[in-house]
């Protein structure tokens, strides 16, 4: 991991600078498969999906919900293990950000 220092937004400028972690690749990846808050519910309601990557996501049995044209499954994600994601490989475009 290694710091680097960034001005914090709205503190007074009088206050140091704030140092914040950068998380490497490789541990950012570590945590995408660990944490589980962006799948269980708790920082999302429910993941957009777009209509071209819906097929593939059908075979999945995800639970999918269209209305006018736009497509989301809702959170927590059934698909989300023993705080893992079960279809990671396959996950929708939505989780991979
Ligand atoms: S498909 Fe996987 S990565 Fe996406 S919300 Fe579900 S458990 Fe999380």
């Amino acid at each position: 991991m290694t710091d680097v220092t960034r001005p914090a937004t709205g503190s007074p400028s009088s206050s140091p600078p704030r140092t914040l972690p950068v998380v490497s690749n490789e541990t950012s990846q570590s945590l995408c498969q660990s944490c589980a808050l962006c799948c269980d519910g708790t920082l999302f309601g429910k993941v957009p999906l777009e209509l071209a990557e819906l097929p593939p996501l059908r075979e999945l049995a995800f639970d999918i919900m269209e209305v006018l044209e736009q497509a989301h499954f809702p959170q927590p994600c059934a698909k989300l293990v023993e705080s893992r994601c079960s279809v990671y490989a396959a996950r929708p475009k939505n989780c991979r950000g």
